[in-house]
């Protein structure tokens, strides 16, 4: 997963000791936050992550820090577990607690297969690395937490189904293994490359395709 660094001053460090629970998904909607432009457009805006058409990520803010995706949350949407705590500050509460992605496109639009693979495996890697439950309680369609954009977000084209068979799909491969046999692959091609043999890079480019395509680093 290739990830483009392009960092925002809109955020917070850290996430007052919460912990990242939850993953709220987006799409840009034209001007939510620009395909290609940092969210720093309005002051108190910012996002995690985008992931573009072309299939690139971009992230703005560090995993372990608080962007400010969600501004507003109404009580009256489908209850979420993990958020119903009493008396607290609902919407600081959802920024703290989890890592928002955009998606460039408008409510409707269905994503570029590039993009859909990029997503998938930015939520893998979400998911491994913060320990995160694979269900829609954890992984969040903005609009479930507000009606305030009226076509939805991320809208009707974004795949829900595609995305959470992808996901399990992923938990059921043995990770490890993969990730060991790719190992031994690229030990030999380091062996190969002292040689100065091509199939040092041959080697190297199957582990690259395997990687993208398993989504194991
Ligand atoms: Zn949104």
């Amino acid at each position: 997963m290739n990830v483009v660094w392009r960092p925002t001053p809109n955020y917070r460090p850290g996430r007052e000791g919460r912990p990242v629970t939850a993953i709220v998904d987006h799409v840009m909607a034209g001007g939510e936050v620009g395909p290609d432009a940092p969210p720093t457009g309005s002051a108190l805006r910012s996002v995690h992550f985008s992931v573009l058409r072309d299939g690139a990520i971009h992230q703005y803010v560090e995993e372990a820090d608080t962007a400010w995706h969600i501004s507003a949350v109404e009580r009256s949407r489908h209850p979420i577990p993990w958020l119903e705590t009493p008396g607290s500050d609902v919407c600081a509460t959802v920024n703290l607690s989890t890592i928002g992605i955009e998606h460039e496109g408008h409510p409707g639009e269905a994503l570029t297969p590039a993009q859909f693979r990029s997503t998938v495996a930015l939520h893998r890697h979400l998911l491994d690395r913060w320990a995160i439950p694979l269900d829609r309680d954890h992984i969040l369609a903005h609009d479930r937490l507000t009606r305030r954009h009226g076509a939805g977000c991320p809208g009707p084209g974004f795949p829900w189904d595609g995305l959470f068979s992808a996901l399990r799909e992923y938990q059921f491969m043995d990770q490890e293994r993969i990730r060991s046999a790719l190992d031994s692959v690229l030990s030999v091609s380091a062996a190969l490359s002292l040689l100065q043999s091509p199939y040092a890079e041959h080697l190297k480019g199957a582990v690259r395709a395997i990687r993208e395509e398993t989504g194991v680093y």
